[in-house]
């Protein structure tokens, strides 16, 4: 009799503290909620979702600077049982709130080099990374529709791995680099090839920066929590059908590299988002080429991070639904 309340003591023991540690450690961050009045939100591994408004900080710059990832898993040890949860059907916003800047890099997988080479874009491997910006209005929620600009033809996508950037960055060696990502997400770089390769006027942004050529998410996968970067699957399909298929090993430049070069020619911030470069397999480089029309549909995946899917709708129609 003794010995069966010693186990059953421990037994509750051992209930109890895991209830209060309860995995705060494999907690993925996401926001919730309409576009630009997201709340935000946690993910356990059974799927349990919460509301940490509460917390009272949103997933920014101040956030990240400040510790808010350790500090937020130590107040969910005493606060979670208090937080409302989330339900399935509310909209997935960003994961991050709107940062400083989007670094987005440029060929920096083969395959999609040599892809190039019959299209617009050049051949050669470069001999740095090419860096270029998407601008930080163009950020979406990985379920939003994307909207072809206004008077655009060439609308295209990209898969990529997002990196967020954890501290500030500047002049960071390549074997400290890891140290500055606070997590991995997924990317959709869309693309208006003629504005970014064909029109007057050089560089690419022009044709990377419109609303909703951004979607980022659904989750924030903390840093230590995805056992390999360089090793991760990744895909995208244009209404079913398979057009990127590659893996994160064949990037040129590694996310070390990446981190490291571009905090050598600016300053990265808490929360900025380092997008690492496309694989083979876009619409510019289909023969011919394929562009992105009105009901299509663009599925898109990375293996341990997420999966993201977009309507495409055209200008008119994302102004009748009262989109931006
Ligand atoms: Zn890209």
């Amino acid at each position: 009799m003794k010995k069966t309340s010693l186990l059953l003591f421990f037994l509750l023991f051992y209930a109890a503290l895991s209830a209060q540690t309860r995995n705060q450690a494999d907690i993925k961050l996401f926001r919730y909620g309409n576009f630009d009045k997201e709340r935000p939100a946690v993910e356990y591994p059974d799927g349990t979702r919460l509301d940490v408004s509460s917390f009272g900080e949103d997933f920014d710059e101040k956030f990240f600077a400040t510790d808010g990832v350790k500090r937020l898993q130590s107040w969910l040890v005493t606060h979670a049982a208090k937080c409302a949860t989330v339900a399935l059907h509310e909209r997935y916003g960003s994961c991050v709130a709107r940062p400083s800047k989007i670094v987005a890099i440029g060929l920096n997988y083969a395959e999609h080099v040599k892809e190039g080479s019959g299209a617009t874009t050049s051949a050669a491997i470069p001999s740095e990374p090419v860096i270029f910006f998407k601008a930080t209005t163009a950020l979406c929620g990985p379920f939003d529709d994307v909207i072809i600009p206004k008077g655009a033809q060439k609308l295209d996508w990209e898969v990529e791995l997002a990196v967020i950037i954890g501290k500030r960055a500047s002049y960071v060696s390549e074997a400290e680099a890891m140290d500055y990502v606070a997590g991995y997400t997924v990317i959709n770089d869309y693309s208006e090839r003629f504005w970014q390769l064909e029109k007057d006027g050089g560089q690419w942004d022009k044709g990377k920066s419109a609303d909703s050529f951004a979607p980022l998410g659904p989750y924030l996968v903390l840093a230590e929590n995805l056992a390999n970067p360089q090793q991760l699957d990744l895909w995208l399909s244009v209404n079913g059908k398979t057009r990127q298929q590659a893996n994160t090993r064949d990037m040129i430049y590694n996310i070390a590299k990446l981190i490291s070069y571009t905090s050598e020619h600016m300053t990265l911030l808490p929360g900025d988002v380092i997008s690492t470069g496309t694989p083979s397999g876009v619409g510019l480089a289909q023969k011919p080429p394929v562009y992105l029309r009105p009901g299509d549909v663009v599925a898109l995946g990375i293996d341990h991070v997420g999966v993201q899917k977009q309507h495409v709708v055209s200008f008119a129609q994302s102004q009748s639904q009262g989109q931006k």
